[in-house]
């Protein structure tokens, strides 16, 4: 206050790039995939004012009247999940990213701190840790003033880049609800740096832990248990913030795994105890990271055996928002096969699109649909269909996940064979909102069967609706069971967390 009161203007430096890389995948991610996603340079990032995304809350952070801040935008730049990062890429972004931090230096002077947007879980071809190399870069433009990052919930943190960094604010949640929350959080404690002149101390735990997706959900016991021991820790006086990584599993790299990070203005004691309460609490349930799944067959027939709907599929290794291509048809063969009736399949495929659309509303078509982009994840299903509608498959978040924010998935068609719906997309598109079905025409809470490519994260859409949802042991780069991914760089004593037979 007494900053603002002197008429000086604190100056903070907000952008970030966001990627989770999933390295068993077959795809490149490209300087295209973040165009097509998201990316916004300079007064561009002032788009994202009232989007509950990470730039959202810096923004909403900035523009507090007690604590806020002028805020330098840089770069923002995200894309959905997918293979390695090409480095041309990377390099591109960043180097844009810092030229915005150089020109803001020579125009308005230093700036006094940095909020970055990270997920935490890049992996950049030839460069294994991004953030890292990242922060590395941006400090060395910005020099010693306080640098906070937020993290997706499933981040690898690695202690390089937990050094470098003054705090890092993961998403507490999983389905992903609070980014928005700890973006502002990262907001407010940047400027409660600056105007302290000073930094809390700080206490990094890493466990050779790593675990499924599935079983880290946030409201369900280990995992709640162990978010329950963060947030009451986070609320005692004088922590500053805990921050809780279980790690994204599909990351082959030296840094993966589950990891603690705890903030403290009362000093180094208070940091350490809390890092160690918090890492104990994961660490005791190790065993307890388990998941419970059925084969597609089973998972069909109990589907359509329910009285009501809508009944979930949960194509966990099939999980766009993991980083799988979004075109496995294991289900959707069985849905088919079964006659299934009121089922909805979202299928990544531009070619079956480009079939679709060349064949027009009204037409049959024959396509053979998805299955195209490795051979994990089943084969391309004939389909004789008719198309039922052709749009340009945009649509904007108005759920819980990041609301507000725009998503686009290239050309999209509609077809219908017997009791089955396929949403054709050309671009694999995380099922985190019901706007993806309700843009096409489809109302979620009438249909009997939901595929969801996802495998926690759907709840966000469609967790309140169903009335049932079936995790199934469907093939793909984001197997449930971790021990057949084959880890090579990733340290050999992991416990990984076991998978019942
Ligand atoms: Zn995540």
């Amino acid at each position: 206050m007494w900053y603002t009161n002197l008429g000086m203007t604190m100056r903070v430096a907000i952008g970030g790039i966001w990627h989770e890389t999933n390295t068993f995948a077959s795809t490149v991610t490209t300087e295209r995939d973040f165009r097509r996603y998201q990316l916004a340079e300079g007064e561009g990032l002032h788009a994202y004012a009232g989007v509950r995304n990470e730039i959202g809350g810096f923004l909403a952070a900035g523009a507090d009247a007690a604590h806020g801040f002028e805020v330098v935008p840089t770069l923002f730049a995200a894309a959905v999940p997918s293979g390695l990062v090409e480095r041309a890429a990377y390099d591109a972004l960043k180097g844009r990213l810092l030229g915005r931090l150089v020109d803001a230096a020579a125009d308005g002077g230093p700036v006094d701190g940095v909020l970055l947007a990270l997920h935490g879980a890049m992996v950049v071809a030839g460069i294994e840790d991004p953030e890292a190399d990242l922060v590395a870069a941006v400090r060395a433009v910005v020099g010693d003033v306080p640098v906070v990052a937020t993290l997706d919930f499933h981040a690898n943190v690695s202690p390089e880049l937990f050094e470098s960094t003054d705090a890092l604010l993961g998403y507490d949640t999983y389905p992903h609800v609070d980014p928005y929350d700890r973006a502002v959080e990262a907001g407010r404690l940047v400027a409660a740096m600056v105007e302290r002149a000073a930094r809390p101390a700080k206490s990094f735990r890493k466990l050779a832990l790593v675990t499924p997706p599935l079983a880290q959900e946030t409201s369900v016991s280990p995992m709640a248990d162990v978010t329950t021991e963060m947030w009451r820790r986070e609320a005692a006086d004088g922590m500053a913030c805990i921050t809780t990584s279980p790690g994204f599993a599909y990351a082959d790299v030296a840094r993966l795994g589950f990891s603690v990070a705890a903030y403290a203005w009362s000093g180094q004691a208070a940091a350490d105890e809390a890092a160690d309460a918090v890492a104990q609490a994961a660490w005791d349930r190790r065993h307890l990271f388990t998941v419970d799944h059925l084969d597609p067959a089973d998972a069909v027939v109990q589907a359509m055996a329910e009285a009501a709907g809508p009944v979930v599929l949960v194509d966990v290794a099939d999980n766009i928002g993991g980083g799988s291509p979004g075109d496995g048809t294991v289900l959707l063969a069985e849905l088919l096969a079964r006659r299934a009736q009121g089922a909805v399949v979202v299928v990544a495929d531009p070619e079956a699109v480009a079939a679709a659309v060349a064949a027009g509303v009204g037409a049959t078509v024959d396509l053979m649909v998805g299955g195209k982009i490795d051979r994990r994840h089943g084969d391309p299903v004939p389909m004789r269909a008719t198309v039922c509608s052709v749009s340009a498959g945009e649509y904007v978040h108005s759920g819980s996940y990041m609301t507000g924010q725009h998503v686009s998935m290239g050309r999209t068609a509609v077809v219908r064979s017997g009791g089955v719906e396929v949403v054709l997309t050309e671009r694999a598109t995380m099922p985190f909102d019901t706007e993806q079905l309700r843009s096409q025409g489809i109302h979620p809470e009438a249909c009997r069967i939901i595929v969801a490519k996802a495998a926690i994260a759907w709840r966000a859409a469609y967790g309140q609706m169903a009335v049932r949802a079936i995790a199934v042991n469907t093939p793909g780069v984001c197997t449930n069971d971790l021990s057949e991914l084959g880890y090579r760089n990733a340290p050999v004593d992991m416990v990984l967390a076991p998978v019942p037979a």
